[in-house]
């Protein structure tokens, strides 16, 4: 590209500053714009998410609706796209967030593992493929020396086998066998998320702090509790993977190697130079098109939300030796709890010591039994999505014909999944109500 024929001195059409360069990004020669102008539009379009576009060559210009050509750019613009680029894995099947080059490293931010910047959405495609990797992550950390959380597979087998890919995992601290003192029994909402989060999301935007469950795991082991954390949105297991060609593979190892060691190649055949594959790969992440769904069965016994807390408490929780259960509930995880209340009701009230359900939409129904009821509103608060500060008294704000099943206090947060993140403490202070007292003498 010879820069001569994109670059004048000329006054900016836009900002009206003076013998600047111009750069003339677009096929119209009068659209030429200054650096700082040019940033200010690509920055625009990163912020609102559709910098996407441009790399499909989709991003038009405002003035003469062409599109804007990428190795145009100002220099610095263009490798700040380029490390952008960096974010698109080298692979269609990426294992883990270092393929997309993000990580967490120390700080609980995701963040881009050169640049340091924060998460640039690229498509749907690219935020799923990156949001399951999340997941991922995730497990790990449970699993790692951190935490050293154990993995149970569902339903149980007979046999020790290795291959579950027919089952759903739920984890437990280490002590959960052992521990008598209490067991905090953590149970998310419906929908994307997995394994010990509230909010995938978060998890990508904000941070592992408000996204994950990571705080409310520390804050079990400083209260010397044991934890269960459940699973309940995997219902299902892949049978066949559809790839993007149409044809249809079973999900076997030998596929992934395959494209990770092409994908090694690339790496080490050219490292600046975009390559066909690259363009490939970009048009693939970038597709507004959804991956094809698919094929999954039903996982027997755990087929659906309600089904997977159910047979998790009778399998699992009902052997816990914890004297007191502490329950956390967010969103639909409120109705798998009361769910759960009415089918084992006599078993699970002994034991259940506090409930905090989090912008949960738990009702009580008009046929409750009063043991229930009595139960909400002597051991159970909700936390809900509010401007207010956190922990402050709502009026019946979940005004369900029933009227509220207990306190209703705020999470702190307006936004429905910032407010597990956000209540973590007074969560706690409900739970263990002469720390908090404590403390307030303290201050
Ligand atoms: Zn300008
Ligand atoms: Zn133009």
């Amino acid at each position: 590209m010879d820069h001569s024929l994109t670059e004048r001195a000329d006054t900016c059409p836009v900002c009206a500053e003076d013998s600047v360069t111009l750069h003339q990004c677009c096929p119209n020669k009068k659209d030429s714009l200054c650096e700082p102008c040019w940033s200010k539009i690509i920055s625009g379009e990163i912020e609102r998410g559709r910098i996407g576009s441009l790399f499909l060559g989709e991003l038009l210009c405002n003035f003469c609706n062409k599109p804007i050509e990428r190795n145009r750019l100002p220099k610095d613009l263009q490798s700040r796209l380029n490390n952008i680029l960096l974010t698109i894995p080298r692979t269609k099947t990426p294992k883990s967030i270092e393929d997309f080059n993000y990580s967490y490293k120390d700080s609980n931010h995701l963040t881009h593992s050169l640049t340091n910047e924060k998460f640039v959405f690229l498509s749907q495609r690219h935020y799923n493929a990156l949001g399951a990797c999340i997941d991922v992550y995730i497990q790990s950390v449970m699993k790692s020396d951190q935490w050293n959380y154990k993995e149970i597979w569902l339903p149980e087998k007979s046999e020790n086998v290795d291959d579950h890919h027919d089952q759903v995992n739920i984890f437990t601290s280490n002590d959960f066998e052992t521990n008598e003192n209490g067991c905090l029994i953590l149970l998310q909402g419906s929908g994307v998320v997995r394994l010990g989060q509230w909010a995938r999301s978060c998890c990508i935007n904000e941070s592992l702090d408000i996204g994950s469950m990571f705080p409310y795991m520390k804050k079990a082991k400083e209260h010397g509790l044991s934890v269960i954390i459940l699973n309940p949105n995997q219902t299902s297991y892949v049978e066949k993977q559809i790839c993007d060609n149409g044809t249809t593979t079973l999900s076997d190892r030998k596929t992934n190697s395959t494209e990770q060691q092409s994908s090694a190649t690339n790496r080490q055949a050219d490292d600046k130079k975009t390559t066909d594959s690259d363009n490939d790969l970009i048009s693939y992440y970038l597709s507004p098109d959804p991956l094809p769904y698919p094929i999954t069965k039903k996982i027997p016994n755990l087929s659906t939300n309600r089904e997977h807390v159910l047979h998790v408490y009778d399998n699992v929780i009902s052997k816990c030796p914890a004297k007191k259960f502490y329950i956390v509930a967010h969103s639909a995880g409120g109705d798998g709890l009361m769910f759960l209340l009415r089918k084992r009701q006599n078993t699970i009230l002994k034991k259940t010591w506090k409930v905090a359900f989090t912008d949960s939409v738990h009702s009580v129904l008009p046929l409750e039994s009063n043991e229930i009821k009595n139960f909400l509103k002597l051991h159970a608060i909700h936390f809900v999505a509010s401007d207010q500060p956190m922990g402050e008294e709502l009026d019946s704000v979940y005004d369900f014909s029933h009227g509220s099943a207990c306190q209703e206090v705020s999470a702190g947060h307006p936004k429905h999944e910032y407010t597990s993140g956000y209540c973590v403490e007074g969560v706690f202070n409900f739970f263990f109500p002469s720390d908090h007292n404590i403390d307030r003498t303290a201050f």
